[in-house]
């Protein structure tokens, strides 16, 4: 386990220095695609949009909770995301909301287990989210717009829903052509400004080279669940691996439900022998000067207490597998560090 956790620090450390790298790159794709993107998905360890999409890290801002299930209801993403918006508007940028569910084609229990493997249900419950956003910022409003997007583990292709009920499964487009892809999406969001359908060609365009790459399917070990930690917390788009972690995002005011099924999805990896020798519980916050620091460390601190607690009260049998870790993110490098 001690090895286990060195590796995150050493993952960690490998990802802030790209990030830092990519400092540039990322200033000119946001200077050439100005859109905020804000993105809703599953805590599986398995989705990485950045990834899927080949878009530089931190373009996307992620919010992550088991299923991808969301509500605008919960007080902390209410303002949350309410900040997000008013600051992008600020800048005079418009908000792309990426809502996401997800499924696997060959397989239906290689699919969300957050939603029981129930595509359907989740699909719909993702596409009520998505009506939430319209209906709070207003229908057709041209500034806030949310748009539903399925992801097929498998290929890790898009399926994008248009606004009136055609879906378009990246996976099968021919032509890459810039031109047929403007006619296609143009078809399939024909209210979309133009400012936001241009930023979002691009990762239309990373996802059909993905698709490519990933070939016939990934290799089974990234098809099904295999994860060995329980993050809590913000700030772990470093941890993109596949299949290593569970994410919780700190929204859900019932917060010890997602916690109890990540947990539950680790112990039956552990019991099928998909990972051993224990999981590691890692709490994160992410600050980004030197007063929310201090919080950041109380947040930390906070949230590994209480999932602990949580995992200790439902599943007594994994305390001695747990080995936990609270760490805090420096935004501006995407560095960790160990708060005791
Ligand atoms: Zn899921």
């Amino acid at each position: 386990m001690e090895n286990k956790k060195k590796m995150l620090v050493e993952l960690n450390r490998k990802h802030s220095d790209m990030f830092m790298s990519q400092r540039l790159e990322r200033e000119l794709y946001l200077a050439k695609h100005p859109t905020k993107i804000l993105v809703f998905k599953c805590m599986d360890g398995r989705i990485h949009m950045p990834s899927v999409t080949h878009t530089p890290l931190g373009i996307m801002r992620p919010y992550r909770n088991i299923g991808g299930k969301f509500d605008l209801g919960w007080p902390l993403l209410n303002e949350s995301f309410d900040r997000s918006v008013m600051k992008a508007v600020a800048h005079g940028n418009r908000v792309l909301v990426i809502v996401t569910y997800h499924f696997s084609a060959g397989d239906e229990h290689r699919g969300c287990a957050g939603f029981k493997y129930d595509c359907a249900e989740s699909k719909r419950f993702t596409e009520n989210f998505r009506q939430q956003i319209s209906r709070v910022y207003g229908e057709g409003n041209g500034v806030v717009v949310p748009i539903l997007v399925g992801l097929e583990t498998d290929k890790d292709a898009l399926i994008f829903h248009g606004e009136n009920g055609d879906t378009l499964d990246v996976s099968t487009i021919k032509d890459v052509s810039e031109e047929h892809l403007r006619t296609t999406f143009r078809s399939l969001y024909p209210s979309m400004p133009d400012r936001i359908l241009n930023d979002l060609l691009p990762l239309v365009k990373g996802n059909v080279e993905h698709v490519a790459e990933t070939g016939s399917g990934k290799p089974v070990e990234d098809l099904v669940h295999g994860e060995w930690i329980l993050a809590v917390g913000k700030g772990f788009d470093w941890l993109h691996t596949p299949n290593m972690a569970m994410i919780v995002g700190p929204y859900d005011p019932n917060i010890g439900e997602p916690i109890t099924t990540a947990a539950g999805i680790i112990k039956s990896n552990l019991e099928a022998g998909r990972t051993s020798g224990g999981f590691v519980l890692l709490s994160s916050a992410i600050y980004s000067d030197a007063a929310e620091k201090v919080r950041a460390k109380e947040r930390s601190l906070y949230l590994n207490r209480l999932s602990q607690e949580i995992v200790r009260k439902n599943y007594p049998e994994m305390t001695d597998l747990m080995h936990s870790m609270a760490v805090i993110l420096d935004s501006e490098t995407m560095r960790m560090e160990s708060v005791e």
